[in-house]
């Protein structure tokens, strides 16, 4: 369950609550492990809210990292499995441009296949009719088995299942030091609060090197900032990606209604880490090279700009982010370091996430001397379980479409819960509820990583007083509503800044004049 502090001793801590941790503390749980999960934010405040949401064939990475690529399309296949609630099976198409070569098309079909990807060369005229907005003068395209993957119901829901197998998790508390005796570490320090375990999991993306340096290791890591732009509806059916080397703005991804363009890749200092926004020379270079994959996105209203920094691992970090090698890193620091009771999982991809958490609690299980299999690879994640068939009212239709079998667990027949509170995304009162209840939601941007509530088409313009006014009567804080939607225009105010012209410069100063004072 969610808590506020512990006094109890776990066998593991988990520190992070991105898609690595959240992944390991369900897989620790269901083999029977004494879990807590910390993390100082919100689920997903790291890279695990900030990416395309490219569940991974492995297509792009066949020709360069053949490892990465096997290891995507055998967990792509598992996840659709397990955790179909979260992903939609687009398809995907690596179209190669006049100004890209043929030859590379015909490597990469190979490269692909070699990894077991099935990959189907298609006609220009082919690939049009299926995708008429990617740019016409294509002279290839591959289809390959890329979908689209909502990080956030994905982190939801291996925390719900590792809740649900007894894991406590503690959200907004930062792990401020290990507990350290004789050299071997017992546990985590959240300020003053003292948390012991046999064993702790650093699962802190590009943090991690900040925490294994507190237990006295050195993880050499680079930060490689990527930056992303949501545009205002879905330009395709397929997630399109560009068949080349990869390189910036070359993959577009339709997720619910909208579509992601990404990414840049730049190395940033640490520093930079705490604060991730997307400058406007990024949204320029983003803008310059999607257009090549499809020119309709120089019409298309942009949402906003975000922006993450992937957990790279290096030897030289003079090396650049594309170059760095992206694959999982399980770090033994009592035999790489000697230090007892402490691991780090990290590096790997969203799309690797249940394969990550296997490794990392296996390792941990051989160091308690216990041998449970894995399991997460066969049970269906909370959410993607079969529903009774039957017509769902038309007000729950969204969060069915959201949560999926998890909808049924929310009380539309309750006082007001069918009331449609964000118009856009079709939130209920019944939703917000079930957040507050399930996922430890505090704030609008937290209901919004949950819910999509103040994600459509008019960000928050209009809904975002009535979502306020909701929260904090569920919060049981009803005097707390402004403060909550004064924080949440803010936060929306980051996203927009860096792409303030044309449409987007209308809906802010729209935005401004119906909330300002
Ligand atoms: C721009 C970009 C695009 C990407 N696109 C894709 C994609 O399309 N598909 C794909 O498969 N992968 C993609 N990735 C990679 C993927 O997003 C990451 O590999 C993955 O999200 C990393 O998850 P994580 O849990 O390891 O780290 P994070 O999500 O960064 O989580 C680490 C967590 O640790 C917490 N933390 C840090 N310090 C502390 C502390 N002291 N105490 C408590 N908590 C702490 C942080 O708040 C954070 O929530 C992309 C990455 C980027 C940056």
């Amino acid at each position: 369950m969610f808590i506020e502090d512990s006094h109890k001793e776990y066998d593991v801590i988990i520190i992070g609550g991105g898609i690595t941790g959240a992944a390991t503390a369900r897989d620790c749980a269901l083999r029977g492990l004494k879990t807590l999960l910390v993390e100082r934010g919100d689920l997903c405040d790291g890279a695990s809210g900030r990416n395309h949401g490219l569940l991974h064939s492995g297509a792009r990475y066949a020709v360069t990292d053949p490892e990465g690529a096997r290891e995507c399309i055998s967990e792509n296949m598992i996840l659709r499995r397990i955790a179909s609630s979260c992903i939609d099976p687009t398809g995907g198409l690596f179209i190669t441009l006049p100004e890209d070569s043929l030859d590379y098309q015909e490597k990469f079909i190979k490269a692909c296949r070699d990894c077991g990807i099935e990959a189907e060369a298609i006609t220009p005229e082919e690939a049009l009719r299926l995708e008429p907005a990617v740019n016409p003068k294509l002279i290839g395209a591959v289809k390959v088995p890329d979908a689209s993957v909502d990080p956030f119901r994905l982190v939801d829901a291996n925390i719900l299942d590792a809740v649900r197998h007894g894991a406590d998790i503690i959200k907004f508390r930062e792990v401020t030091g290990l507990v350290k005796e004789n050299g071997d570490v017992k546990g985590v320090q959240l300020g003053d609060t003292t948390i012991r375990s046999r064993q702790v999991i650093i699962a802190a993306g590009i943090w991690s090197a900040h925490i294994a340096e507190m237990g006295g290791a050195h993880i050499d890591m680079m930060p490689s900032k990527g930056s992303l732009l949501i545009f205002g509806h879905r330009l395709t059916r397929m997630v399109i990606n560009r068949c080349r080397k990869p390189g910036n703005a070359d993959i577009l991804v339709p997720g619910d209604v909208v579509s992601v363009l990404g990414t840049t890749s730049d190395k940033v200092p640490f520093e930079d880490c705490e604060d991730m926004k997307a400058t406007s020379d990024e949204v320029n270079v983003l803008l310059n090279e999607g257009i090549h994959l499809v020119p309709e996105l120089s019409t298309t209203r942009i949402i906003r700009a975000y922006a993450g920094v992937r957990p790279l691992v290096v030897a030289d970090s003079s090396a650049s982010g594309r170059n760095v090698s992206r694959g999982i890193v399980l770090l033994d620091h009592e035999k790489r370091d000697g230090i007892k009771g402490l691991i780090t999982i990290t590096g790997g991809k969203l799309t690797t996430c249940r394969l990550m958490a296997e490794m990392a609690t296996d390792l941990v299980c051989e160091k308690l001397g216990l041998k449970i299999p894995c399991t997460t690879a066969r049970r269906k994640l909370p959410g993607s379980e079969k529903r009774k068939s039957g017509k769902d009212p038309v007000n729950k239709r969204a969060a069915v479409g959201r949560h999926g079998s998890e909808a049924d667990m929310m009380d539309f027949n309750g006082k007001g819960g069918g009331e449609i509170i964000c118009e856009c995304e079709q939130v209920t009162r019944a939703e917000i509820e079930y957040a507050v209840r399930n996922l430890g939601v505090r704030s609008i941007s937290d209901l919004r990583r949950h819910t999509r509530v103040g994600m459509g088409t008019c960000q928050g313009s209009f809904c975002i007083r009535r979502v306020a006014k909701v929260l904090a009567e569920v919060l049981g804080t009803p005097d707390k509503a402004l403060e909550l939607m004064n924080d949440y225009l803010q936060e929306r105010w980051k996203g927009m800044s860096p792409v303030l012209w044309g449409d987007t410069l209308r809906e802010a100063d729209y935005m401004h004049k119906v909330h300002r004072k």
